[in-house]
């Protein structure tokens, strides 16, 4: 699985190299965290969504393509020429592809290993399993089910379509009815809690595991159905979805943080033994469900930086205990690229 050898620049001037990213999900804070670690940046856009980057003035430049698909050799070639490092987010793995990404030439923040591990459910949980990180239960078949359940599709964007039942008789009931031609899913035991999203950061050049901030989603329309009364709801017949449409910050009770980093570490010491090598490293989220007795389970990880970092441009109330400059995800990212660069450790931050 490992990318083939490349020769890497030899420069040890960050100023020769430029942080590149594509335009949507956390672009913003990446280009703008280059431009504060005195680096260059690059975006590169699909046409008709460079008016953010162009009206915020965060872009030293930006490429525009027509379609994402359109994201080919030549392309490669220009950000070869700049000694353009890609930061991955959500929306560069959901558009261009795991796969796509594996094989692509170009540097990149990250290791690419670990991509595999994340986009197959059951090889997520068998990591997440050896970091003895609590998971919600997975019901094998319908039949098995015996308390609250969600019922999640493949693929499902926001979330569209999942449902909750609690016996095998309601899950045929919906399934049967709304998705027959359905059958890529997983039933999950439904934890009831709060939904959390922990932001992590491992540098393999400093050793250290940063917690960098905390939010929850704002998700429609499950955010909103409470809005109503519960007899209005029945009568609305109104089926919950989680589309994403922004991120609320949050801090969570101080007692919480030594779990919180345990986790986190775990999680990167059994990626190291997965991968056979780098292991996970730069940004991570953990999306957890925290219960009524405080027990955290986590749903899904994200081997990257999250949009919910996004509030915290300005850096974040962990953030400001540590770092004496506003230190967004974006701009750790740039730090993290930068040092290694000056150190001539380049290769031991890139995918
Ligand atoms: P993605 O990051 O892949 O877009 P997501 O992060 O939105 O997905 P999903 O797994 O799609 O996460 O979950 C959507 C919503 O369902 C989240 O708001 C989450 O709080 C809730 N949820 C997911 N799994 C569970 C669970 N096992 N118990 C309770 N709520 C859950």
């Amino acid at each position: 699985m490992a990318t083939a050898k490349r020769i890497l620049p030899a420069s040890t001037n960050p100023r020769d190299f430029v942080i590149a990213t594509m335009g949507s999900h956390s672009a913003l804070q990446i280009l703008k965290g280059a431009r504060d670690e005195g680096m260059r940046n690059l975006v590169i856009c699909k046409e008709g969504s460079e008016r953010p980057y162009k009206s915020f003035g965060v872009a030293d430049e930006i490429i525009t393509l027509k379609e994402w698909s359109d994201w080919n050799p030549e392309l490669e070639a220009k950000l070869a020429e700049r000694n353009a490092i890609i930061i991955p987010h959500g929306s560069y793995v959901a558009y261009l592809g795991h796969e796509r990404v594996q094989k692509m030439p170009g540097m990149y923040y990250g290791t690419k290993e670990i991509l595999h591990w994340e986009s197959d459910r059951t090889m997520e949980r068998e990591w997440l399993l050896q970091a003895q990180i609590k998971l919600p239960k997975v019901f094998e078949k319908p039949e098995d089910i015996d308390k609250p359940v969600i019922v999640k599709f493949h693929g499902a964007g926001g979330g569209f379509g999942y449902f909750v039942v609690k016996t095998p008789e309601q899950f045929y009931e919906v399934k049967d009815r709304k998705y027959p031609d359905q059958n890529d899913f997983v039933i999950q035991e439904y934890i009831v809690g709060v939904p959390l999203y922990a932001h992590y950061f491992y540098s393999p050049i400093t050793g250290e595991l940063e917690i960098m901030s905390f939010d929850k989603r704002y998700e429609s329309n499950a955010d909103s159905i409470g809005r109503i009364k519960a007899q209005d709801q029945l009568t609305a017949n109104i089926h919950t979805s989680y589309t994403i449409v922004g991120n609320i910050p949050l801090v969570v009770r101080e007692s919480m943080l030594p779990q919180f980093f345990e986790m986190g570490e775990r999680v990167v010491e059994v990626s190291k033994k997965l991968c056979g090598g780098k292991g996970l490293f730069g940004p991570f989220c953990l999306e957890t469900i925290v219960t009524r007795k405080l027990e955290v389970f986590v749903f899904e990880i994200s081997a990257r930086i999250v949009a919910g970092t996004n509030p915290f441009i300005e850096g974040s109330p962990y953030t400001a205990l540590k770092y004496d400059v506003p230190m967004s995800t974006g701009r750790r990212i740039a730090r993290d690229i930068k040092q290694a660069i000056e150190l001539g450790r380049l290769e031991e931050i890139l995918g």
